[in-house]
């Protein structure tokens, strides 16, 4: 009873305190830039109308829209939010901008697409490019298909033009003989270290190429212009803005040129005004490449105030599809088509554990962060050992090292990561059942696919979780496709095809992924990620409230604007 008449004291204290309240004043002393009024503004604190932002891009004020026309703001744009939300910008630390460009540019084939369908838009992509020029582009999925791609499919509709297709995981590949000839692949051809070439009973090449056997044919492959990068970075720089991404993750610098070409491109655009995010770049690394370690050496020549090249990227293992490259610590369900060696039941580890150990060691001492690519748990199980190897050798340097995609992780290990300071990197838009989780459930079976990305228990544990598209693996970079199926756990609009419902997160967990979280992982918490007074304003503006919205159409939010730094660089 006392301490609900204390309670009650105390209320009635508040709202006295709320008739007269102290006049709102603009922190710092400032003058107001830019003016968000009647809107519904998200903060910790509760939904707020209106915000005032200085030149800086500094959120100076935020409070009822009565309240900020009483403030000298005379000068500052004022835009009319008419009741639409917004939300701090959101964060994709798992993509790959140039890579989705240039696959904009080439032969483009919708992922689960028929073999019918796909001849058609491949023979269409030959007629047009003329006898003798490369026919690269994507993608296909096995589960589309009905069966084992091989070479002879793509004979038969393009045999005077090399044709190289990437899967949907871009972690195979399928050549036409042309293409295979030219690359000079036959039954002599040995397999390359980390990669696999897929074989018929008399040895010779099938055309389906698996992990590094890919790069046998693709060095073959004209390489692409700085004009052509540059572009291709461009278009996908506009595409994410338009996605309210105001920060993003370079997930493999160097995947679609050399490293250095593309953290050039990179800073060429910084300089250019036309980075607009802030980036990092997660620079390709593998033992022994000189070329790799000159620029990650001279990674400051490239550093720009929205670009930081301060992160390593390490392929761990594949992807646990109708490949079984993803290593993992329970065989898989069957083999590979026509294989049965040790990669085919249980994957592929491409590096070993005291290689991998010693160079993150390295690269945490030199305070650069480390993003594994890690798909099955023998390989997210390998990036957690070597983080705490870096641990034990140099201390907690502060520096917060991803283990990515996280596709599959054994329970024993979702404890460790907080234990470490080690950050779990999610791909909630690859969950969606699609023909990749298809390929991806048949590959591991029935029980396996149940804890497919157990993104409940990782948030349970107390780790960090953040999200990334990986985009143009996945068909859109729109987060809002992620944020619906990081709730719902089924497909777009909802439907009864679904794995792992216990891994269901709320809708407010979702939100804080590919904010707060984002933010804290690259230190950036105490600068964007929320809304308050003293933040920098990277905002955005929604068609709708998320919060108000059915689950099952979070995937139609739609961005109406894109504010970075308190500039408008997106309007629909
Ligand atoms: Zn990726």
């Amino acid at each position: 009873m006392i301490t609900r008449r204390l309670i009650a004291t105390a209320c009635t204290l508040l709202v006295a305190g709320l008739a007269v309240p102290a006049p709102l004043q603009l922190a710092g002393g400032g003058a107001a830039a830019l003016l968000l009024v009647n809107g519904r503004i998200h903060t910790p604190a509760g939904i707020v109308q209106a915000m005032a932002v200085d030149a800086k891009g500094v959120i100076i004020a935020l409070g009822t829209t009565e309240e900020l026309d009483q403030l000298p703001t005379s000068g500052a744009r004022r835009i009319d939010l008419e009741g639409h939300a917004v939300l701090p910008g959101f964060h994709d630390l798992h993509v790959h901008p140039i890579f989705a460009g240039m696959q904009a540019q080439r032969c483009v084939i919708p992922q689960g697409s028929s073999l019918p369908a796909l001849q058609r838009i491949v023979k269409a992509c030959a007629d047009k490019a003329g006898p003798g020029k490369w026919i690269t582009g994507g993608q296909w999925d096995v589960a589309a298909i009905g069966r084992a791609p091989n070479r002879a499919m793509l004979d038969a509709i393009s045999p005077h033009n090399p044709v190289l297709l990437g899967d949907s995981s871009e972690h195979s590949a399928w050549a036409n003989s042309l293409a295979l000839s030219t690359a000079g692949l036959d039954r002599r051809t040995v397999n390359p270290p980390n990669g696999i070439i897929e074989r018929d009973k008399s040895g010779q090449p099938t055309g389906l190429l698996r992990e590094d056997a890919v790069l046998l044919v693709r060095q073959h492959v004209p390489a692409p212009t700085d004009a052509e990068l540059r572009s291709a970075l461009e278009s996908s720089l506009a595409t994410m803005l338009s996605f309210g991404i105001t920060s993003f993750t370079e997930a493999a610098a160097g995947y679609s040129s050399t490293l250095e070409k593309e953290v050039k491109a990179y800073a060429a655009v910084a300089d250019a005004g036309v980075l607009k995010q802030r980036t990092r770049l997660c620079m390709s690394w593998v033992p022994d490449d000189a070329a790799a370690d000159a620029v990650i050496a001279a990674r400051n020549l490239y550093a720009r105030s929205r670009l930081s090249p301060d992160c390593v990227k390490m392929f761990l293992d594949g992807v646990p599809t109708d490949s079984h490259t993803a290593a993992m610590l329970e065989p898989y369900a069957g083999t590979v088509e026509g294989r049965d060696d040790e990669a085919s039941r249980r994957g592929m580890l491409l590096l070993k554990q005291d290689v991998i150990d010693a160079a993150v060691t390295r690269f945490d001492r030199m305070g650069l962060a480390v993003k594994f690519h890690a798909a099955g748990d023998a390989a997210v199980h390998a990036g957690l050992n070597a983080i705490e190897a870096a641990r034990r050798a140099n201390g907690f340097s502060g520096v917060l090292h991803d283990v990515g995609h996280c596709t599959f992780v054994a329970r024993a290990d979702i404890p460790r990561a907080r234990a470490i300071g080690a950050t779990f990197e999610v791909s909630p838009y690859l969950w969606a059942p699609s023909p990749i989780t298809d390929d991806i459930a048949a590959a591991v079976g029935p029980e396996t696919i149940k804890r497919v990305w157990p993104i409940r228990e990782m948030i349970d544990s107390g780790a960090l979780v953040v999200p990334g598209s990986d985009w143009s693996v996945v068909p859109s970079v729109n987060p809002w496709i992620a944020v619906e199926m990081l709730v719902t756990r089924e497909p777009s609009g909802g439907g009864d095809r679904s794995f792992g419902k216990a891994e269901a997160i709320s809708l407010k967990e979702a939100v804080d992924l590919f904010t707060v979280n984002s933010a804290r992982h690259r230190h950036l918490e105490g600068m964007v990620g929320a809304i308050a007074t003293g933040m920098l304003a990277d905002l955005i503006v929604l068609d709708r409230d998320p919060f108000d919205t059915p689950v099952h159409r979070l995937h139609e939010v739609q961005v109406m604007t894109t504010i970075i730094n308190g500039d408008v660089v997106f309007q629909r």
